[in-house]
C-alpha cells in the first residue's frame, strides 16, 4: 500500500554516533507526522554501524573517504575533502530523487557541513540547521563566532554572562579543548556552525524550552529558532510513535543480555552506572582514583569501560570483582545505555556528561555526578550542577584529577543524604517537563507540528 507523504525531508548528519542518532530521533518524529525521511550518512559511516535503522530509507554520499576520516592526513583535509565531494554526492542524490513519488523539499542539515545550504539553494529548498548540542553550548560558540570569547586554549577575559547561566562564566564552566592545531580546526569547525546560518529557514535543537528559556529566548531573536528534544527514541517516553522499532543506532556491540541480567538482580535504587561515552580517553591514574572511589562507596556499580580503555584498570581489578562473593561491581565494554538508565536498580550515573548522555538521564529521571573530559561536557555539568539542580560536578584537584574521596562523598551526597534530596526531587520534575515537551501539544511537538506544516505550505 503506497502512502501518501505531506513533504521530504533529507537528512544530513555529521557521521559519528552522537550526531546521528538525534537526528534519527527526529526522523521519526517527522515521520510519524506525514514527513517522508531520507537520511544521507557517509558510506564510509554505514560500514561501521552494528545495524541499520529499518523504519528510514537510507541513501549514502560520500565523504571521499573509503575508511571516513581515520583515513584522512589530517582533519583539515578531511573536512575539506567532505565539502567538495559531499556537495556532489548530496546532488547527485537530490536529482535522483528527484523523480520519486514526493521530491525532495527540505535539507535537514548538521550544521558541522555548513556547505549543504548552499546546495539547498541551488535546489530551492527550505534548509533547516539541526544543532545536536544544548543551547547554551551553542550560544557559547555564537560568542566565540562574535569573537567576544577565545578557544583554545580558553580564555575569559572580564565578566561575561551567557543567557541561561545561573553566574557569569569562569574558564571552567566553557567548552575544552587542548591546545593543538587539530583542535584549533576542530573549534573552527565548531564555531562555523554559525557561518551560512543567516541564509537558512529554520535552526532546530536538540533540547526543549522548558529547559534553557532563558537562552532560547535571547538566541529566537537572532535566528528562527525550534527547539524539538529531547530526542530520546520514543519506546523510552510515554507514547510510543508507531512503527518506532529501534533503540538508536550504535558503534560497539551492547553486552544487552548480561547488564540487564546483572541489574535484575540488584535492590531498587542501589546501583551506580558509570559511563565516559565513546570517545573520552582517562587518565590510567584517574581510572585507577574512579576504581578505589566506587569500590570505597560500597554501592553496587555497572561500569562501561571500552576495551581500548581496559589496560588502564588497576590490576586484577575485574579478575577480584568476579570472584568477589557479594557481586557488588560488573563492568562491561558496552551496554544498552537506555535500557540501563530506565532500570528500577539504577540510583545514580557517574557520567562524563555528554550532550545525549545528559538528556537521556534528564528523561529518565536519573540524577547525576558529572566528570566532565573535554569539548562541551564542562559547560553541560555546569549546567546540571547550577541551573537544573540534578546532579553534582566532582571537584577536580591541581593536577585535573578526581580524588577517590571526592568520587565516594559525591555518589553518597547523590544517592542517599539528606542534602542530596532536593537533586534526586530534581530529576523527577525535570523528567516529566522533558516528557511533557515531546507529547503531543508539548513545546517540542508544537515546535515539530509548525515546521511540517510550513513545510506542507510551500510543497
Ligand atoms: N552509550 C551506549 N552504551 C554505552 C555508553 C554510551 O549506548 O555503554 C550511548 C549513550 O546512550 C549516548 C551515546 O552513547 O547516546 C554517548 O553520547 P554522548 O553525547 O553522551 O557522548 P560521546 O560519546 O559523544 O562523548
Amino acid at each position: 500500500m503506497s502512502t501518501t507523504h505531506k513533504a521530504h525531508c533529507l537528512i544530513l548528519p555529521y557521521p559519528v554516533q552522537g550526531h546521528i542518532n538525534p537526528m534519527l530521533q527526529f526522523s521519526k518524529r517527522l515521520q510519524s507526522k506525514g514527513v517522508k525521511i531520507t537520511i544521507s550518512p557517509t558510506k564510509s559511516f554505514l560500514k561501521t554501524m552494528q545495524e541499520l535503522p529499518t523504519s528510514v530509507s537510507i541513501e549514502a554520499i560520500s565523504d571521499g573517504y573509503n575508511g571516513g576520516i581515520d583515513q584522512a592526513e589530517s582533519f583539515l583535509a578531511y573536512i575539506t575533502r567532505f565539502k567538495e565531494v559531499g556537495s556532489d554526492t548530496l546532488t547527485q542524490l537530490i536529482k535522483k530523487l528527484e523523480n520519486c513519488e514526493c521530491p525532495v523539499n527540505c535539507i535537514v542539515y548538521d550544521p558541522f557541513l555548513p556547505w549543504a545550504v548552499e546546495v539547498a539553494k541551488d535546489f530551492g529548498l527550505v534548509s533547516a540547521a539541526f544543532f545536536t548540542q544544548n543551547c547554551v553550548v551553542d550560544n557559547i560558540y555564537y560568542h566565540v563566532h562574535k569573537g567576544v570569547l577565545k578557544l583554545p586554549p580558553t580564555q575569559v577575559d572580564g565578566e561575561i554572562l551567557i543567557p541561561g547561566l545561573s553566574s557569569t562564566i569562569e574558564s571552567s564552566d566553557v567548552p575544552s579543548f587542548e591546545s593543538s592545531p587539530q583542535s584549533e580546526k576542530l573549534v573552527e569547525m565548531l564555531v562555523n556552525q554559525f557561518s551560512n546560518l543567516e541564509k537558512v529557514d529554520w535552526v532546530l535543537i536538540n533540547s526543549f524550552y522548558e529547559l534553557e528559556k532563558e537562552v532560547i529566548d535571547w538566541m529566537a531573536k537572532l535566528y528562527p529558532i525550534k527547539t524539538i528534544g529531547p530526542t530520546i527514541p520514543s519506546m523510552y517516553l510515554d507514547k510510543r510513535l508507531p512503527n518506532d522499532k529501534e533503540y538508536g543506532l550504535s558503534l560497539f556491540k551492547p553486552m544487552a543480555k548480561e547488564c540487564l541480567n546483572w541489574l535484575n538482580h540488584q535492590p531498587i535504587s542501589s546501583v551506580v552506572y558509570v559511563s565516559f561515552g565513546s570517545m573520552a580517553k582517562l587518565e590510567a591514574e584517574q581510572m585507577e582514583e574512579l576504581a578505589w572511589g566506587l569500590k570505597n562507596s560500597n554501592k553496587n556499580f555497572l561500569w562501561v569501560v571500552r576495551s581500548t580503555e581496559e589496560s588502564k584498570l588497576p590490576k586484577n581489578f575485574i579478575e577480584e570483582l568476579k570472584l568477589a562473593s557479594e557481586n557488588k561491581g560488573f563492568v562491561v565494554s558496552w551496554c544498552p545505555q537506555l535500557q540501563v538508565l530506565e532500570h528500577k536498580s539504577i540510583g545514580c550515573f557517574l557520567t562524563h556528561s555528554g550532550w545525549n548522555s545528559t538528556l537521556e538521564a534528564i528523561s529518565l529521571g536519573v540524577p547525576m555526578v558529572t566528570m566532565p573530559q573535554w569539548s562541551d561536557q564542562p559547560t553541560n555539568a555546569k549546567l546540571v550542577h547550577d541551573v537544573w539542580e540534578m546532579g553534582v560536578r566532582a571537584k577536580q584537584d591541581d593536577k585535573g584529577i578526581v580524588r577517590r574521596e571526592i568520587i565516594e562523598e559525591n555518589i553518597k551526597l547523590v544517592m542517599e543524604e539528606e542534602k542530596g534530596k532536593v537533586i534526586r526531587e530534581n530529576a523527577k520534575k525535570w523528567k516529566e517537563f522533558a516528557r511533557n515537551a515531546v507529547d503531543e501539544g508539548g513545546s517540542s511537538d508544537k515546535n515539530i507540528e509548525e515546521f511540517v506544516s510550513n513545510l506542507t505550505t510551500i510543497s
